[in-house]
């Protein structure tokens, strides 16, 4: 039985392969390649005597060296990706393909006593307006740093609540999908850095409340909603472990609970993924 289970494992990695000729197979890439909406494509670039660059969609991708000096690129996909579409990855004159596959999503129906959170007044639309952009260009830094490590430790010690990606209904009317992890901690938890990295942004946001971002590196930003209280400034260092906050319900939220987003090249994953907790 054995000898047969190895070559059908076999032929099945080899068709693979042949198919997707930019596919890798390392511990890395079996842990953390999820290519569907919302999760994070691993494409080997091969060997290289210094790091390749690679892009995607115009944008910066992280790159880290893998076992034998082969080089991956780790690609977020944002959830709002057509799945089946091809796409590919630009490195050193060359183009790697990688397929997208689909991924479907849970709903999710929200009651808040605050009608205004559901349908902000023409003075909260620009707030919110003007907060989304320096968010967005927060999650846009590309530090040419290495990430201290891309598995992940939860930032608190608790039960996941609500998943990524889930389609979400204020009072009945569908707004943004989840794009973050929420653990069901109590009010005044440590929240702790899940790698080293750099605050780049703080603020109070209509919707997320007291907010952190960490840069971990190469476009791999963490971010931190809704918290009771900040413990960092922006430009701190913060160690692998290293307290930023402390666990709230501030900005839109219905009760004390720590959300966590993670990003790449700009498009926010499903953290679960990098704390091997992922579902397909
Ligand atoms: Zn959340």
């Amino acid at each position: 039985m054995l000898p047969f289970l190895y070559r059908s494992l076999a032929t099945v990695t080899l068709v693979f392969c042949v198919a997707l000729p930019a596919c890798a197979d390392s511990y890395l890439s079996r842990l953390l390649n999820k290519p569907v909406p919302g999760g994070v494509a691993v494409v080997d670039l091969g060997p290289a005597a210094q790091a390749p660059k690679a892009t995607w969609q115009g944008k910066p991708v992280l790159v880290v060296k893998d076992q034998d000096a082969r080089w991956l690129a780790i690609v977020g996909i944002p959830l709002s990706i057509k799945p089946g579409s091809p796409q590919q990855v630009s490195s050193s004159g060359r183009n790697l393909p990688f397929v997208v596959g689909n991924k479907k999503y849970p709903e999710q129906r929200i009651t808040l006593k605050n009608q205004r959170q559901v349908n902000p007044n023409p003075d909260d639309l620009k707030r919110i307006e003007q907060e989304l952009d320096v968010q967005v260009r927060a999650y846009r830094t590309f530090s040419p740093v290495t990430p201290s490590n891309l598995l992940l430790d939860k930032p608190v010690d608790g039960p996941l609540s609500s998943k990524f990606g889930v389609r979400r209904f204020f009072n009945g009317e569908e707004r943004n999908p989840h794009a973050g992890l929420d653990f069901a901690v109590p009010a005044g938890t440590p929240i702790k850095s899940p790698a080293a990295g750099k605050v780049i942004l703080i603020g109070n946001y209509f919707f997320n409340g007291n907010t952190v971002f960490v840069d971990h590196g190469q476009g791999f930003i963490s971010m931190f909603c809704h918290m009771s209280k900040i413990d960092v400034k922006v430009g701190d260092a913060v160690p692998r472990g290293g307290v930023v906050g402390r666990v709230g319900s501030t900005g839109r939220a219905t009760g004390p609970h720590m959300h966590w987003n993670v990003s790449l090249n700009d498009a926010r994953v499903d953290p679960a993924i990098f704390i091997n907790a992922f579902q397909p």
